[in-house]
């Protein structure tokens, strides 16, 4: 089966990642690329052998392609969804959905009112080392979860200090940039919901236009267990983690919440220490071979648009407790969706 991509957005994570993990699939093709700026396009398609540089959405939606990968700034992301939505290409759209929870609800009633495939881009769930924290879980290698730990504060590389550190009305922020990837992946590794947040952010030098550079949340999930995460830009020297306590062992992950399929995985139980083995696929690609499955009817993408919507609420709450100094209840509002 070939799947003929268009890209919405000339953009750093596409260069990167997601032209070669669409070119990784049997019959993943990029047709076009649309960027705002006729020049830009231009140089952005000759620069990665892509066949047509469009600068309008309807000239590229016109195209004969079959789905897009949406990886504008995010304000962009809710109209670009929706008339390609309209136009019966299927969806995958980079984190967050939207600019509130409400908005990404409109994206999923729409696409599947229109029996379209709309995923989320959360790439960590497609790590092997997250894929084997969920099953340790999910089989009781740890008994009972209780508590959970994410180290998730970076240093927001130079040619990315643009938008995400300047732009409000872009969605910029550490919140919306990495908090929702740390409640999707807490999500997803738990097999549990959040419903309740309480956060501090911070301005920590970097970002401006009163925007947080820093975030230190604390979660509570359905479940009872507690979690806490810290997401940051202006931290050089921290290295990531992931860490998850039950009442029969712990799961203690380093260098795991990053794009590339790196890291470890470290059980330990009364009967010692053991380094969990697992697949070192890349994130992307893996990501883009469900979502071209999901296409083709076998099974949903490695995380839906209702996950993006979950996601989004909860940094969402996360934002709203930094503003107000109060616990906020999460509710991502799936019942009320048709
Ligand atoms: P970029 O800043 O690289 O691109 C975003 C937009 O900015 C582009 O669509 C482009 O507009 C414009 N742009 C980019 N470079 C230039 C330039 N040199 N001069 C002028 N304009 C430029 O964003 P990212 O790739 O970092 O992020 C894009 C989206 O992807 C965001 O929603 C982000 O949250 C998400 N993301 C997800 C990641 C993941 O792992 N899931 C990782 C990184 C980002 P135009 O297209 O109109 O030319």
């Amino acid at each position: 089966m070939s799947v003929k991509w268009g890209l919405i957005g000339a953009s750093t994570i596409a260069r990167q990642f997601m032209i070669n993990a669409i070119r990784a699939q049997e019959g993943g093709e990029i047709a076009a690329v649309m960027s705002s700026n006729p020049e830009r396009a231009a140089a952005y398609a000759r620069e990665n052998g892509i066949p047509a540089a469009v600068s309008t959405l309807d000239a590229l939606l016109k195209s004969d392609i079959d789905a897009v990968y949406i990886s504008t700034t995010n304000e962009l992301h809710l109209e670009q969804a929706l008339a390609a939505i309209a136009a019966g290409k299927h969806v995958l759209c980079e984190k967050p959905l939207a600019l509130t929870s409400a908005d990404a609800r409109k994206m999923v009633a729409a696409a599947r009112t229109a029996g379209i495939v709309l995923g989320t881009n959360h790439h960590l769930r497609n790590a092997g080392a997250h894929r084997a924290m969920r099953d340790a879980i999910a089989s009781g290698r740890i008994g009972k979860p209780i508590a959970a730990r994410v180290f998730h504060s970076v240093y927001l590389p130079e040619n990315l200090q643009g938008w995400r550190i300047t732009k409000p009305e872009a969605g910029g922020g550490v919140v919306l940039d990495i908090t929702v990837h740390d409640a999707d992946t807490l999500r997803f590794v738990l097999g549990d919901d959040p419903v309740e947040v309480s956060a501090f952010t911070q301005s920590a030098g970097m970002a401006a236009g009163g925007l947080e550079d820093g975030a230190m949340c604390i979660w509570r999930f359905k479940s009872g267990l507690i979690a806490q995460s810290h997401e940051g830009f202006t931290t050089k020297f921290a290295g990531t983690g992931f860490e998850v306590h039950g009442s029969e062992g712990s799961l203690i992950a380093s260098d795991v919440m990053t794009q590339k399929p790196d890291g470890s995985v470290l059980l330990r139980t009364a009967k010692g220490e053991e380094q969990l083995s697992f697949d070192r696929e890349d994130l992307y690609v893996r990501s883009v071979r469900r979502f071209h499955a999901a296409i083709l009817g076998k099974g949903q993408p490695a995380a839906t648009g209702e996950d993006g919507i979950w996601s989004l609420a909860s940094a969402e709450a996360a934002l709203q407790s930094a503003s107000s100094g109060k616990a906020v209840k999460i509710d991502p509002k799936l019942g009320s969706m048709k």
